[in-house]
């Protein structure tokens, strides 16, 4: 049993009701923060504190904390969303507990128990419900949980003082442009994570990692990067925040397996049952990007798309590289594509049946 409890806050709220109403309106993605945070320390001689919910703001942090000089820092995403009831769910958040764990694990953190892990949501959403945005819209409130070394001390070794927050940021579609075939460039030059890195991990520094390829990707024009596997440089590991997906014109639905240097999306694992119940046949293998290429030229390939809880399901309409580019299909959004991403999101707003039990109430 986990001693945490998210104690509640008696603290007003930072923002009024006409500027969250603003913010609301259209929040974008990752640009404004609700009132509260749920916070949580541990100390190697005691364990966890019995965490609380407090106002967000600025952390205050020694100059010597050592997530400041080795990363020692992980972090979770997920989405609580309003049903047409007025009700609060969120979408399969054990499976983020339990990727926190992993995470934790390999960046020797301390774990959080699931049940804490839920407590915390729980906390945050409770004190800023009137942040969670109307069913109506295809808005959501995105939680980021995060855990981090704060002991002051500069000697490399795995922290004794570590943090654990939970921070809310309401959220509209996560490409300024919506829901619009992806240009991604496939970078032959960096990688995200190699054999017995931190790849499968949720940590900040393999986003660290990722920035300059994303820029290398804007200087031609894309929108994200995909990055190959750092040994040969020719199977697909996934792009800088989201899992990668092929489809096939006689129905295969395709991404590369679980090697240790890709992440486990939440969305990837749901994608794999959905597909199973439409008649697609799910296949997690190796995927060598020349092959993929040249099946996007014969018309094997159809579809393409990348999937993670912020953007849900994204179409990809074209690759480029130093080479040359390939359109996927007609560079539109596959229909496939499309559909996967309706019936993913009917089930997060609580349009459909849960038939999978994948919904927990927040
Ligand atoms: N890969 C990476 C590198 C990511 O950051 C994410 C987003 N968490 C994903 C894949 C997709 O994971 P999920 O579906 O759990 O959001």
């Amino acid at each position: 049993m986990s001693a945490l409890a998210f104690t509640q806050t008696d603290q007003a709220r930072r923002i009024g009701e006409d500027e969250r109403a603003r913010i609301l309106a259209d929040p974008g993605f990752g640009q404004y923060y609700t009132d509260f945070m749920a916070h949580a320390s541990w100390r190697e001689a005691c364990g966890w504190d019995r965490g609380e919910v407090v106002p967000f703001g600025p952390l205050y942090l020694s100059p010597a904390a050592a997530v400041l000089h080795y990363g020692q820092e992980i972090f979770e995403g997920l989405k609580a969303f309003r049903h047409a009831d007025g009700s609060v769910w969120t979408f399969r958040p054990e499976r983020n507990a339990e990727r926190l764990q992993r995470s934790a694990r390999r960046l020797a953190l301390p774990e959080l128990p699931t049940e804490a892990f839920l407590d915390s949501l729980r906390a945050v959403v409770t004190a800023d419900e009137p942040w969670v945005p109307e069913a109506t819209s295809e808005e959501s409130l995105y939680l980021r949980p995060f855990m981090f070394a704060s002991e002051e001390f500069l000697g490399v070794r795995a922290a004794h003082a570590v943090e654990y927050y939970v921070i809310a940021s309401p959220a509209g579609p996560y490409f300024p442009r919506g829901v619009q075939p992806l240009v991604v460039w496939i970078t032959d030059e960096y990688a995200r994570a190699g054999a017995g890195g931190t790849g499968a991990a949720k940590c900040g520094g393999n986003y660290a990692s990722s920035l300059l390829g994303k820029r290398e990707a804007a200087e031609h024009g894309a929108d994200e990067i995909l990055f190959l596997d750092s040994e040969t440089h020719t199977s697909i590991d996934e792009l800088s925040g989201m899992n990668v997906f092929a489809i096939t014109a006689d129905g295969r639905l395709l991404t590369p397996a679980l090697t240790g240097s890709i992440l486990e999306g939440v969305t990837r694992e749901s994608i794999l049952r959905l597909a199973a119940d439409r008649g697609l046949e799910p296949l997690e293998q190796k995927l060598e990007m020349s092959e993929i290429l040249a099946q996007l030229g014969s018309g094997e390939i159809t579809e393409m798309f990348a999937c993670g809880t912020a953007a849900v399901i994204n179409p990809i309409g074209e690759f480029r590289a130093h080479g040359g580019s390939w359109r996927v299909g007609d560079g539109g959004s596959g229909e496939i594509t499309l559909a996967l991403r309706q019936e993913l999101t009917d089930i997060q707003y609580g349009r459909v049946p849960d038939r999978h039990g994948w919904l927990t109430r927040l």
